[in-house]
């Protein structure tokens, strides 16, 4: 038999293992999602902007070929390490994707997110991750939407913020694009 407090803890651990991904410690996709909900209901309430950003690594496929699929685990939590560093206390990041990540930056238009994604951006392409004596160094490409008017759903934003992080890859990578659509439009 278990005693409360072993319950308690298996508890948590469970909870822990159903909202996290393993590999990074972020909220995984579901999770991310449920959160993001939350946030736009509580954005609308009190009338005040959510933008959400797409970051996918550029050219990983390289990485993981060139230094094998564990070097590429390694970059990605070095990944999450740079931007959970970049981040306020209340924005919400969860990796939507293997080398795929979201973030829902709450009271936040849709200029200051690209300005925040755009100083990560350059942040990432600056840092150099060295592991096992090889200097490796990534760059990221971003797509960021603000949400749109009333009746914005997270899906949509998400898809916008996606179609913007297309563009930044057809453009070059390495870049952050913004979604076209502006506030209030739907
Ligand atoms: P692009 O610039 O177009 O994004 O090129 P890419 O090579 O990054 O292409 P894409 O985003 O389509 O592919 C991502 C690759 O990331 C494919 C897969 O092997 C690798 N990957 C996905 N998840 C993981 C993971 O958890 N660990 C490692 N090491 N690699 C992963
Ligand atoms: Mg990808
Ligand atoms: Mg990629």
């Amino acid at each position: 038999f278990l005693d409360i407090t072993q319950l308690k803890i298996l508890q948590e651990q469970l909870e822990l293992l159903a909202t996290t991904d393993s590999l990074t410690g972020i909220f995984n996709r579901r999770h991310f999602i449920e959160l993001s909900e939350r946030e736009i209901s509580r954005a609308r309430r009190s009338l005040a902007p959510l933008a959400i950003a797409m970051i996918d690594i550029d050219h990983f496929k390289i990485i993981n070929d060139t230094h094998g699929h564990t070097v590429g685990d390694l970059v990605i939590k070095e990944l999450v390490a740079l931007c959970k560093d970049d981040l306020r206390p209340y924005d919400l990041l969860g990796r939507i994707g293997g080398e795929e990540f979201a973030i829902t930056m709450v009271e936040c238009d849709l200029q200051k997110a690209f300005t925040v994604s755009e100083r990560l951006r350059e942040r990432v392409a600056n840092h150099v991750i060295s592991i096992d004596g090889n200097d490796i160094s990534i760059k990221i490409s971003v797509g960021v939407a603000e949400l749109a008017g009333d009746m914005e759903s997270l899906e949509s934003i998400m898809y916008r913020a996606d179609q913007a992080l297309y563009v930044a890859k057809k453009l070059g990578r390495n870049r952050v694009e913004k979604s076209s659509l502006g506030p209030n439009r739907q």
